[in-house]
């Protein structure tokens, strides 16, 4: 492994001028030489980071001087390079988008769910009156997923309020535990179940990443991998047997390799072995295969007869299929 840092940590705490503050910590994140995407609210920070093992520790030194931010946990993976681009620094309205009312809007400082450790959900995952809820995205999901996880199927995080109510009947009068990837959306979302009522809801203290790491449950009964917002795109976090559960978009056969769709205008992320990736020119469907600006296409030079050949087959299969 290399000499760079992937550094991945969040914070509810009152920040009161984010737009300045974002200024500031750009700044200060270019001068060290960090690369990745920070976000920040009146409600908090949160952040994934790359740079050397000297820039990362000039960083959390720098954060750790700050009272706000004196007790902030950083995950620190090795990584070789950096795992971002770009630096950017943005000021947000929230940190997580669940667009909530005022009223309804729960403040994490104030309420959250209980907290468990790594060895405690590792327990907890195995009593009878418990319901594991992955507050993850689909895509995440199909990744990798705690075992008999529920998974809400939702695009995006904010349609998860949703879900709940159509689904009480699922959760209710058991002890509801949820996870994330690093914390961040369960400390807030833990406060609106109570909110809504839900008297046992707990979470998994630092999320699926810190699960992986402690040296106790080296994260048993995870399965697959764990999906990151960074060049990495999976990590692994069972350490002691790996199951895969990703199957590929278009055969259904085990798969833990991501593409984005080639059509620019959909992009959808999709599980797609290499084999199928030049057989459907990582297209989702007919039209993205045959859109004009398909990147595939660009990218391997493909000339109207290859592309009239690779559809031949793709609509044979699927007439012999039917
Ligand atoms: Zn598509």
């Amino acid at each position: 492994m290399g000499d760079y840092r992937v550094l991945l940590y969040y914070k509810y705490v009152d920040i009161e001028d984010p737009e300045t503050f974002a200024k500031e910590h750009l700044a200060f994140c270019k001068e060290v030489g960090l690369k990745g995407r920070v976000l920040v609210a009146k409600e908090g920070i949160n952040g994934t980071v790359s740079g050397t093992v000297e820039s990362t520790n000039k960083y959390m030194e720098m954060m750790h001087n700050d009272p706000r931010f004196a007790d902030l946990t950083f995950k620190v993976d090795e990584h070789e390079g950096h795992a971002f681009k770009k630096m950017h620094v943005r000021p947000r309205k929230e940190l997580v988008t669940l667009r909530l009312d005022e009223e309804e809007n729960p403040d994490p400082k104030e309420l959250t769910g209980e907290f468990l450790t790594p060895k405690e959900w590792r327990e907890a995952m195995e009593r009878d009156d418990v319901v594991i809820v992955d507050t993850r995205n689909d895509y995440e999901y199909e990744l990798g997923h705690f075992r008999g996880a529920l998974n809400p199927d939702i695009d995006n995080f904010r349609e998860l309020p949703e879900w709940v109510r159509k689904n009480r009947h699922l959760i209710e009068g058991k002890k509801i535990l949820m996870y994330c990837t690093g914390g961040i959306r369960c400390e807030k979302f833990t406060g609106w179940m109570i909110k809504e009522g839900f008297e046992d809801v707990a979470q998994l203290h630092g999320g699926i990443v810190t699960y992986g790491k402690d040296p106790e449950v080296q994260g048993e009964l995870w399965d697959g991998k764990c999906y990151v917002f960074d060049e990495r795109i999976a990590v692994d976090i069972n350490r002691k047997e790996h199951v895969v559960v990703g199957k590929d978009y278009f055969d259904g056969k085990p798969c833990e390799r991501f593409v984005n769709c080639a059509n620019p205008e959909c992009n959808k992320q999709i599980l797609c072995s290499e084999e199928n990736e030049h057989k459907y020119m990582r297209g989702c469907t007919h039209e993205c295969r045959v859109h004009p600006r398909n990147l595939y296409v660009q990218e391997h030079n493909l000339t109207q007869e290859e592309i009239d050949r690779r559809l031949a087959i793709i609509a044979l299969e699927e007439k012999v299929a039917q």
